[in-house]
């Protein structure tokens, strides 16, 4: 019998951008955000880059993203991994799935599906097509609810609202939902603190790991920076690559947006000395618990 005592799990944190672009403030609050409860727990950060979709990729963009996240002292406590190098295990955990009858090969288009607004419950493919998707099967009435760390209790219908949903394309690329789910798991992590915009993905990650065996980690949403006109700042005109020449402002801004007092940082005139006295600072009960954050100033 095991008489060591229960101990519960150390605390894996981690940033996990798409290489898309530069980043941009409301990725530094996710990264600065992340690295800040990994750092106030006594645990470790990882940084992970999510680049399984080859389409959307920028060339450059992950080393830009590695070399700012440097510049602005958020260092890894581990090799960084790419998805890109990875498929093995998503094939695996594929292979399980459709081996437990989990996933299935699906031969419908977007078009097939437009009378259900993309939603699948059941094929309707009109003819069979050589490269079909593979969609793991949401069983009706599948809710599934969870307690974020600040936006409180969510849930979710997953048959009624997203349907079966796709864990490898019909172009062949890996679906984000798989890629998280396994990576997460593989690297350990035990504590997901991204941002609002992925609060609704959270549901299908966790049928996944329910699918896989796999533990759920917990989950914490920030919130996402809105510009002063109520848009997201990823998508509109004042998404500013954050300036790895000038990190001080941003860093401070980004403490601020997440809810900790200016005035812990003043005097701290370079990266090392803000980055150690936001760590003795910080205080996660102050982190903003609303889905958005309006920002009428350019950060
Ligand atoms: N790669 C995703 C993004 O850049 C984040 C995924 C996650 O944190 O789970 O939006």
């Amino acid at each position: 019998m095991n008489t060591s005592p229960h101990r519960a799990p150390a605390y894996v944190g981690r940033f996990a951008p798409s290489p898309t672009g530069p980043l941009h403030f409301g990725s530094l609050l996710a990264a600065f955000g992340s690295w800040l409860l990994a750092r106030h727990a006594g645990g470790k950060w990882l940084i992970r880059i999510e680049d399984v979709d080859a389409t959307r990729e920028v060339p450059g963009a992950a080393t830009l993203q590695i070399e700012t996240l440097k510049a602005f002292g958020l260092e890894p406590g581990a090799p960084i991994v790419k998805q890109s190098t990875r498929g093995d295990l998503y094939q695996s955990a594929l292979d399980a799935l459709l081996q437990s009858g989990d996933a299935f090969v699906c031969h419908c288009s977007r078009g097939d599906l437009a009378a259900s607004n993309g939603v699948h419950r059941h094929c309707v493919a009109a003819q069979p097509r050589p490269d079909p998707a593979i969609r793991l099967r949401v069983p009706d009435g599948c809710m599934i609810g969870f307690v974020d760390g600040l936006q409180g209790r969510f849930g979710q219908d997953i048959a009624h609202e997203v349907g079966d949903f796709v864990l490898k394309r019909a172009d062949g690329l890996w679906a984000y939902q798989l890629a998280v789910v396994v990576d997460d798991a593989q690297q350990g992590i035990s504590d997901v603190v991204r941002g609002a915009d992925l609060l609704d993905s959270t549901p299908r990650q966790i049928l996944l790991q329910r699918a896989l065996g796999l533990p759920t980690p917990r989950y914490s949403h920030l919130p996402l920076v809105l510009d002063g006109n109520g848009h997201k700042l990823s998508k509109s005109q004042a998404a500013l690559p954050i300036d790895a020449d000038e990190p001080l402002p941003p860093l401070r801004a980004a403490w601020h947006a997440l809810g900790q007092a200016p005035h812990e940082l003043a005097g701290a005139n370079n990266v090392d000395a803000l980055l150690a006295r936001a760590t003795a600072r910080f205080d996660p009960a102050r982190l903003p618990r609303v889905p958005a954050l309006q920002c009428t100033t350019s950060p």
